[in-house]
């Protein structure tokens, strides 16, 4: 493995996953490949303990029993948390907020301390939001719409630290009524889009890879395909 190598963290894919979020580990990873740069994704599964020495991590979405394993490892083993602290750029998706929240609440009406890197607060809404969703993005530097597919019954609430991702222009988001989709928090970002996220986003691709690199500029990417993806599912 060469030295300048960028090590991409795939977070507890065994229990967080759902709607093949682990694609954002390989859209990382291709990204920087077709760039010249090497990359390879190390995941870290509930037998591991989580390490705070990787450049990039990302975490997917999950059922309720899942998402609360997940919630108990990462506090458990906080290599995550540490990296996030030195700044070290976070994706989390869907559930993946709620458990890097200060506490959510399950479908059956428990309440789980979450790991803290979020300052929001999650519980459930009367109705299951789900759907297309589309924004535009609040996050410095994004200009492009934001487009995902959100499956979601918990409402997230953001506090005084948390700024909303997008604001929503399709569909739901955050459901708790401010109009806003996804959380940011320093180097920590957040989305209830699946589809994989990073895959119909790639503006959002790369400026995760940006901070990874430590903000070296990278060469843009146009890819036929991905425009044909984010034209299409603007439209759907
Ligand atoms: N269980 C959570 C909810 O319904 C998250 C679901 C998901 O990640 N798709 O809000």
């Amino acid at each position: 493995m060469a030295e300048s190598t960028v090590r991409i963290g795939l977070v507890l894919p065994d229990v967080m996953g759902t709607y093949g979020d682990g694609g954002n580990a390989l859209v990382l990873r291709q990204r920087l490949r077709m760039r010249g740069i090497d990359a390879e994704i190390v995941e870290i599964t509930l037998a591991d303990a989580v390490p705070e020495t990787l450049d990039i991590y990302t975490l997917g979405g999950a059922e309720d029993s899942a998402q609360r394993l997940a919630t108990r490892h990462l506090q458990r083993y906080p290599g995550l948390q540490r990296a996030a602290a030195k700044g070290v750029p976070v994706l989390a998706i869907c559930a993946a907020i709620q458990v890097l929240g200060n506490w959510y609440e399950t479908s059956a009406g428990e309440r789980v301390d979450g790991v803290g890197l979020f300052d929001v607060t999650t519980a459930p809404q009367r109705v299951r939001s789900i759907g297309e969703v589309a924004t535009t993005p609040l996050l410095a530097g994004l200009s492009r719409p934001l487009t995902g597919f959100e499956n979601h019954r918990g409402g997230t609430t953001l506090g005084a630290d948390a700024t909303g991702l997008g604001r929503v222009t399709k569909g739901v988001g955050n459901g708790v009524g401010d109009g806003l989709e996804g959380v940011v928090q320093g180097s920590v970002i957040g989305t209830y889009m699946h589809g994989p996220a990073l895959a119909r986003n790639p503006e959002l691709a790369d400026h995760l890879l940006t901070r990874a690199l430590g903000g070296r500029e990278l060469e843009p990417l146009d890819l036929p395909e991905v425009e044909r993806l984010r034209r299409e599912r603007l439209r759907a």
